[in-house]
């Protein structure tokens, strides 16, 4: 992690850390012990922003109200929760009426509790057998055993037709690391194979091991659209991908939705294969591992490898319409009552599917209890104790489950395109998304930890108070950041917190939080038994509720707006948002 940015406070914890451990200065020889100076007064910690009032509210969040809400929308009555579909309709009446209860108005456009997000479903049926060809030979593919394919494009047909296929490395271009897989080349029209993630060997390139949007298939698709290629093929690997080849059967099976075409440019085919069948395809003359190391050359540049192919989707248009729920606290101070800070879990997920081959026979719902259900029951709970502070914070507070998040962040992308305030006055996100369901632990991962020195200052003041270690994205391979709702909001400038509970559980031997993790992500991520079960624990998510309530809380009622830090993604088009919404006077100026 070596973006990770640390504040002063923060410094002050490991120094005391690692002093208890340096505090047996024995090592050094004991005679001198008799004669240690007096320790160093102990500086005078800054005021806590964690008012009494705020511990009595925290300290009210019930594990049991998170499980109900869970054990409501995760229930099969709610079909999974599919964008447009009647669970989806009714998770947005029930999130409505549980905003109402909570005493919240409605957060949305002329008084409704709800941003219509209009969606377009493409149900593209693929043939049993892709066919790529090198002279004589020919090699077929099976359809979900060794490739699934999607349509880039919202209409009926979607086709390549005898196409070249150019190997394009990671198909990156980033002028920041002066990297450019293309060098200019034309390959519009060619099918573009593609590696998945982004160059991870070294720490000063694409920041190591931690993947950045470039190391996402979003930005592979959007790479391949803006070059016009006429389709794009990631080649899967597990440790390249994050998840197992039966989540991206899972995931790319059934109806894809989008927002509406807006004229971004789109291969018509986006597919994966599995690294075995790249092997096939590219036959015995051409080695996968060849073209690999190659990639990972500054100098790489699109190999042409005498390989043609075609292929037709026929794609099922269906216009459906989902919507962002939003339900908003106005602030307590006038000058400050028009700016948010929002809280945000997605309430879609995966509707009804293919039984897992893995799993109970027949189980065709994938009910997304921890993936999203846990994380909307955390949101509702951090609300129901803001509302219940004897003083509304500051700043607007804004409760929002967005829609679609499992489709492309779909419903955090329309409303960050179609925001209710202006960006430079949202002051923060506090993102939930798959909470901790394993109990409390003794640490916390800030999956963004390092790139808002304002935000990195309260989580360290909140896990000081918690008696937790502040971690930053413990999977920074898995690309979490790009990977939630969070991810929209820092694109139009919004600092956020995305906060993922922790693996340092005190009754569990080490290592048994990221197994259960691993365990997870193996059996239940994007599968119908991702479900509420006894075995839940909710003192966990309790905890990382009072945390994001905390910090949520202490952003609500700072003066000033937290900013990026200067050389991150994000931070110039914070610094316009806020000029643009003429609050740039109170842009946080931490010591960077
Ligand atoms: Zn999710």
């Amino acid at each position: 992690m070596s973006s990770v940015r640390v504040s002063p406070i923060w410094c002050l914890a490991l120094v005391a850390f690692a002093g208890c451990h340096r505090d047996a200065p024995t090592e050094l020889g004991p005679e001198t012990a008799a004669v240690e100076p007096a320790p160093p007064p102990a500086p005078t910690a800054a005021p806590s922003r964690i008012t009494p009032a705020m511990v009595a509210v925290a300290d009210a969040i019930e594990g049991d109200d998170v499980r109900a809400v869970v054990a409501e929308i995760a229930d099969d009555r709610y079909m999974g929760r599919s964008p447009g579909s009647p669970g989806d309709k009714m998770t947005r009446a029930y999130l409505e009426k549980e905003l109402a209860k909570r005493g919240y108005e409605p957060g949305g456009e002329g008084g409704s509790w709800e941003q219509p997000v209009e969606l377009v479903g493409v149900t593209a049926a693929a043939p049993a057998r892709w066919t790529f060809a090198r002279g004589a030979n020919r090699v077929a593919l099976e359809r979900d055993t060794d490739f699934v394919a999607s349509s880039g494009v919202q209409a009926p047909r979607a086709s390549v037709d005898g196409a070249e296929v150019v190997f394009v490395g990671y198909g990156i271009e980033a002028p920041e690391y002066d990297w450019d897989d293309f060098k200019g080349v034309d390959v519009s029209g060619k099918v573009l194979l593609m590696l998945n993630n982004d160059p991870d060997w070294d720490p000063a390139l694409f920041a190591g091991s931690e993947r950045l949007f470039y190391g996402r298939w979003v930005y592979k698709y959007e790479s391949a659209g803006r070059h016009g290629a006429a389709a794009a093929i990631i080649i899967h690997t597990t440790p390249s991908a994050g998840y197992p080849w039966h989540t991206v059967q899972a995931s790319w099976g059934g109806a894809q939705f989008k927002l509406p075409a807006g004229g971004e440019p789109h291969a018509q085919i986006e597919a994966w294969i599995t690294e075995d069948a790249a092997r096939r395809v590219l036959g015995p003359d051409v080695s996968l591992d060849t073209l690999v190391e190659q990639a990972k050359r500054r100098d790489f540049k699109p190999v042409p490898l005498g390989i043609t192919t075609s292929i037709a989707l026929r794609n099922t248009i269906a216009h459906t319409q989902s919507a962002n729920v939003l339900g908003i606290l106005r602030g307590s101070d006038p000058d400050l009552a028009d700016e948010l800070v929002i809280f945000s879990a997605h309430h879609d997920h995966l509707g009804v599917g293919a039984p897992n081959p893995n799993g109970k026979p027949n189980d065709r719902i994938y009910n997304g209890a921890r993936d999203n259900a846990a994380g909307v029951g955390t949101v509702l709970a951090i609300g129901k104790a803001i509302a219940a502070l004897p003083e509304r914070p500051r700043r607007s507070v804004l409760l929002m489950f967005p829609a679609a998040e499992e489709q492309g962040l779909l419903g955090s992308e329309y409303f960050a395109k179609h925001p209710t305030v202006a960006p430079g006055k949202i002051a923060a996100d506090v993102n939930y998304d798959a909470p901790n369901i394993w109990g409390a632990t003794r640490d916390i991962t800030f999956i963004g930890l390092g790139k808002s020195p304002s935000l990195d200052a309260v989580a360290t003041e909140v896990a000081a108070y918690q008696h937790r270690v502040l971690k930053a994205d413990q999977f920074p391979e898995r690309g979490s950041y790009y990977r939630s709702d969070q991810f929209n909001f820092a694109k139009i400038g919004v600092p956020a917190f995305y906060l993922n509970g922790g693996t340092d559980f005190p009754d569990k031997p080490a290592g048994w939080g990221v197994e259960q993790l691993d365990a997870y992500i193996e059996r239940d991520y994007h599968q119908p038994s991702d479900e509420l079960t006894d075995e839940w624990r909710f003192d966990g998510i309790v905890q990382d509720a009072q945390f994001g309530f905390y910090a949520g809380i202490i952003v609500a009622n700072e003066s000033k707006l937290p900013v990026w830090s200067d050389r991150n993604e994000f931070a110039a088009t914070r610094r316009a948002a806020l000029a643009a919404a003429g609050t740039d006077s109170r842009a946080d100026s931490p010591a960077h």
